[in-house]
């Protein structure tokens, strides 16, 4: 008896795992038409200047609202969209969206801040990668300082000797280059050394428990004190809480990003949270 139920169970099982993946797939055919549909969008997050309380920048995040499977998030179609391959026209669309983007709001007088987009595994190995950002950049006439490309321990561990390459001609293009995510992966901090990058990002996993668990605190502070000796920027990833604010002006930390200053909002918002800064130096001359 006990021999049929683990039967049915399996069963039971085996049809979830049918559905996942025929979901999947049906999935992975509806984002090969995201593109083109126009279901992609970018939302973008203010990146703060701890010291100067100002933003300096933003992050562009991508979402899709599709008319089969609703708001999907990153988490899910980012992967999928890496697994098929279709990655790589989504995120040629991402780059020219958030470069235009931001040159739009030089275009509109805004004081210059710099646009960080994540790529993605596959996107990084692609050995076209560095003409077409540079292209991308010359036709939408962004100066190149004001891009930051973000992107993960593993992606720049795999493929060692081409990552520094690509890295080394991404920075004599004059683009930023960040280390999403910081503390996460499995690299050895010689790598550090090695990758020509401009920033660290501490993952949010580290800021979130920071005020209350000691090892988290600790290891928030280690990472602020090894950005700043070899001379990285540092930001802070999900911060929350005014506790998180203090705690980390108090550690020096560079920047900040997360809900306590703006959830990813959409583009004309960006510009309200930009034209508030221009007023709120004025009243400060
Ligand atoms: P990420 O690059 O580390 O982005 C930060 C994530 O944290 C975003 O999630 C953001 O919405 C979320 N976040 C920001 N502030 C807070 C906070 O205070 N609390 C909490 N709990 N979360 C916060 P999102 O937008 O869902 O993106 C998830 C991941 O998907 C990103 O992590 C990135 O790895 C990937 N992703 C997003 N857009 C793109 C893209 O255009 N291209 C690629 N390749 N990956 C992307
Ligand atoms: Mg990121
Ligand atoms: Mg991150
Ligand atoms: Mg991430």
């Amino acid at each position: 008896r006990s021999k049929e139920i683990g039967k049915n169970n399996y069963c039971f099982f085996q049809t979830e795992l049918d559905d996942i993946n025929k979901n999947r797939l049906e999935m992975a055919s509806s984002l090969r038409k995201a593109v083109g549909n126009e279901e992609l969008y970018l939302v973008y997050q203010p990146k703060i200047n701890l010291s100067l309380n100002r933003i300096v920048g933003v992050e562009a995040l991508l979402r899709w609202n599709s008319p089969d499977f609703g708001m999907v998030s990153p988490a899910v179609f980012i992967p999928l969209a890496e697994e098929t391959g279709i990655i790589v026209e989504i995120g040629e669309w991402v780059l020219s969206t958030a470069i235009k983007q931001n040159k739009k709001w030089q275009d509109k007088g805004f004081s210059p801040i710099s646009i960080s987009v994540n790529l993605s595994a596959r996107q990084f190995l692609q050995t076209d990668l560095v003409q077409k950002v540079e292209i991308i950049l010359q036709e939408s006439e962004l100066h190149p300082s004001h891009l930051i490309l973000e992107l993960t321990e593993t992606m720049a561990m795999n493929n060692l000797e081409h990552s520094i390459e690509k890295l080394e001609q991404f920075k004599s293009l004059g683009i930023g280059l960040s280390l999403d995510d910081f503390g996460t992966g499995f690299s050895s901090l010689s790598y550090l050394k090695k990758f020509p990058i401009n920033e660290l990002k501490i993952d949010q996993s580290f800021i979130r428990d920071m005020i209350i668990d000691s090892q988290d605190a600790s290891i928030v502070k280690a990472i602020i004190s090894i950005a700043k000796s070899l001379n990285l920027t540092v930001v802070a990833e999900g911060v929350e809480t005014e506790k998180h604010v203090n705690f980390l002006h108090q550690q020096q930390c560079d920047q900040a990003q997360g809900y306590y200053f703006s959830k990813p909002v959409p583009s004309s918002e960006i510009e309200n949270i930009l034209k508030e800064s221009v007023t709120n130096e004025k009243k400060t001359v």
